[in-house]
């Protein structure tokens, strides 16, 4: 393994709030946002070869023979609820110098992308989410490009999903709760997108500043937030969740008002978890495009890499920053 991304789901899984480790042992190797190069192949591989670079998959099928996902090979739309994740669920991860893993979920990368191709992992979330996109905006065939997104979070889920709307040609604004003042609005202006902090505009002087909002690629994982910005999409939008809230218990919205605008604005919410291998393929694509347009921007969504040593220091969640990497080899 070369570089390990740490990511909120990390952090949760060494606090023991989710993660389960392979059956019959006592700990659980993470890492799930990884790029590792290719040492040693057996005899019938053919995807890849030594010398490589390759990120792997995270999810990996259930076994039931009635879901028609895995059996199909999307386990990311699993129905059984049996999928194991690497790193996550009941699957040790790359967090670690080497791995024994399957060609089929290795996802070749060229070599040019090295120092970034960490990121593909989080941005094939992004990539699920737009091919999901797309296939439902088909329902809107004179749609033009230059349609309104509005991202909710300036982490590295949000900013990637950032990138890939403004790549899509989307009129893109980024939504965070990091002060106006930081690096965060250089950046998202460096990629062609428009930054509103949090900090001085409420949700309603956002929804004045973008107009009406056609797509909300919700990546804070704050339901109370996202709750609060569904009333401001606009006709015929698309709201997407991606982040995975805690639960903190009951908080009051206003229902009617949000399934009113649903009917009566044709508008649809939908979640989306994981990523197909197909979606990999497209983020190692278009780390690729990111890098030709945005090097600087891109390169610095990654604020530190670590040596193994020192990963709990990012892990424990107190090195701030954007994307914190383990550089399990140098
Ligand atoms: C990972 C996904 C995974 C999800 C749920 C996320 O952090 O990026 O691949 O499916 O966690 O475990």
């Amino acid at each position: 393994m070369l570089d390990v991304g740490i990511c909120g789901t990390d952090k949760e899984i060494v606090s023991f709030e989710y993660g389960t480790p392979p059956p019959g042992s006592a700990y659980l190797i993470i890492g799930h946002e990884s790029l590792g190069e290719v040492v040693a192949v057996g005899p019938q591989v053919t995807r890849v070869k030594v010398g490589d670079l390759a990120v792997p998959t995270v999810r990996r099928p259930c076994t039931d023979p009635s879901c028609i996902a895995c059996r199909a090979d999307r386990q990311d739309f699993c129905y059984s609820g049996q999928f194991t994740e690497r790193g996550i669920n009941q699957r040790h991860g790359y967090m670690t110098e080497f791995v024994v893993e399957e060609e089929r979920y290795l996802n070749p990368v060229p070599a040019a992308l090295r120092d970034v191709a960490v990121l593909v992992e989080p941005l094939t979330i992004a990539e699920k989410g737009v091919a999901q996109l797309k296939s439902i905006q088909q329902r809107l065939p004179w749609r033009e490009k230059g349609s309104r997104a509005l991202v909710l979070g300036g982490g590295p889920v949000g900013l990637l999903g950032a990138m890939k709307l403004v790549l899509e040609g989307f009129d893109t604004t980024v939504y965070s709760r990091t002060p106006a003042a930081s690096d965060l609005q250089k950046l998202v202006t460096a990629f062609g997108a428009k930054f509103v902090p949090a900090e001085t505009a409420s949700i309603e002087d956002l929804a004045k500043q973008v107009g009406s909002i056609d797509v909300v690629y919700e990546a804070v994982g704050a339901s109370s937030l996202a709750f609060q910005v569904i009333p401001y999409l606009g006709t015929n939008g698309v709201f997407i969740f991606t982040g995975v809230p805690g639960r903190k218990g009951p908080v009051s919205i206003d229902t009617d008002t949000i399934m009113r605008d649903a009917v009566l604005k044709n508008q649809l919410i939908f979640g989306t978890v994981n990523a197909s291998t197909e979606s990999f393929a497209v983020a190692i694509a278009d780390i690729g495009s990111f890098l030709e347009k945005w090097p600087e921007a891109l390169r610095s969504l990654i604020t530190r890499r670590w040596p193994l040593e020192q990963a709990a220091e990012p892990l424990a969640g107190k090195s701030g920053g954007i994307k914190n990497v383990i550089a399990v080899a140098n």
